[in-house]
């Protein structure tokens, strides 16, 4: 699969790179580590004429803000993210789901912000078109869907994969955007549109910056999980992340923060059962109801061959076991 011709810019700065995207207008693509972007231009379902790298800006290493919070510049690679010393012990469940996404190569070069800001993927889509498929389905531009036909062409369902955005967003992390006007901050999950044609809600003169972890509550734990067929090496069928914390009797359930991926097109928060846990005593039995709802809350879409029944058998019973991994270590923090 030949790249077609495109202009490269390199610059210095992130300023530089604002400059260049709001003179170029919505040609330009943001170009990181590549590694969902290029694929992507070879399959052509994005065909920008200007790339503007970000590869000369040197990104800044994680660092503990003096409230607490742990700083991340957005141009990290996955590997810097997964071995950080300081993001292993500060907030282990985002260097754990850093270290889930595809192999190593692919982490030694693919970036935090290119991960929060990948787009959606449909196996309809993300393959070489012309000798598959007869006509273009609407996110290529064209007049037709192939998994769900009868959608019209205002609704995409392709699906949005990052394994880190439901670890980040049950970890209540912001993003710091910089666009012409300067930055600006706002919750990792505003970023997402739930539109599979256009997943992000960022300008097109705008980039991410960093993102930013509020320190943990005492008694937080957390559980996570990424189910896919093959364990590494692939993108999730769900990915599933939790963060609870107990209030001072350890045993009593103070706050929840659930998120799920890879089942819509956006990272999907779990609000309503999150309400139901607060108060509760999360035994066995109270944690086995809670998974339950967990996986009723959601409606799956179903992707790359997976049902929507099974998608959520997957939520209900991988709920169950990372809410009581999450209460353990609320418990007892080196468990
Ligand atoms: C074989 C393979 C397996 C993969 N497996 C997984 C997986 O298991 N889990 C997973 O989550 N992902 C997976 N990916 C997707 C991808 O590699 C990773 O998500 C990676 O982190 C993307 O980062 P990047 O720097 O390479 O992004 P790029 O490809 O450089 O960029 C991706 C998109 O983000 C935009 N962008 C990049 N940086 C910024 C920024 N700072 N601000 C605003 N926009 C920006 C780009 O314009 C582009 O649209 C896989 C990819 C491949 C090829
Ligand atoms: S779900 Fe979206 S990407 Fe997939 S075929 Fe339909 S319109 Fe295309």
């Amino acid at each position: 699969m030949i790249l077609f011709e495109f202009d490269h810019e390199r610059p210095n700065t992130p300023d530089e790179a604002v400059a260049l995207l709001t003179h170029a207008g919505p040609d330009a693509r943001l170009l990181a580590g590549g590694t969902d972007l290029i694929p992507n231009m070879r399959y052509r379902t994005v065909t920008p004429a200007l790339l503007v790298s970000l590869g000369a800006i040197q990104p800044e290493a994680p660092r503990e803000e003096k409230d607490g919070s742990l700083r991340l510049d957005a141009l990290a690679k996955l590997v810097t993210i997964e071995n950080s010393a300081l993001v292993r012990k500060r907030a282990p469940m985002l260097a754990e789901s850093a270290h889930t996404v595809a192999g190593n190569q692919i982490r030694q070069m693919g970036t935090l912000g290119g991960n929060l800001c990948q787009d959606t993927r449909c196996l309809y889509f993300n393959q070489q078109h012309d000798f598959q498929f007869v006509a273009p389905c609407y996110k290529r531009g064209g007049d037709c869907c192939y998994p769900f036909p009868r959608n019209d062409k205002s609704t995409c369902w392709s699906v949005f994969m990052s394994d880190i955005a439901p670890a980040l967003i049950a970890l209540k992390a912001e993003i710091e955007i910089q666009g012409e006007q300067g930055l600006r901050r706002q919750p990792l999950e505003a970023l997402y549109a739930g539109d599979g044609l256009k997943p992000h809600k960022l300008g097109q003169a705008e980039l991410l910056r960093a993102v930013i972890v509020p320190p943990a509550s005492p008694r937080q734990g957390w559980g996570y999980h990424k189910e896919s067929v093959r364990g590494g090496l692939e993108f999730g069928m769900a990915i599933l992340a939790a963060t609870v914390t107990l209030a001072a009797d350890s045993k009593a359930c103070e706050g929840a923060r659930l998120a799920l991926g890879a089942v819509r097109e956006a990272p999907v928060r779990l609000t309503e059962t999150e309400k139901a846990m607060a108060g509760q005593a999360l035994d066995a039995e109270r944690i086995a109801e809670i998974a339950e709802a967990a996986s009723q809350e959601v409606n799956p879409l179903p992707h790359h061959g997976f049902t929507k029944a099974h998608l959520r058998d997957v939520i209900r019973i991988q709920m169950r076991r990372l809410l009581a991994r999450a209460v353990e270590r609320a418990v007892n923090p080196n468990a």
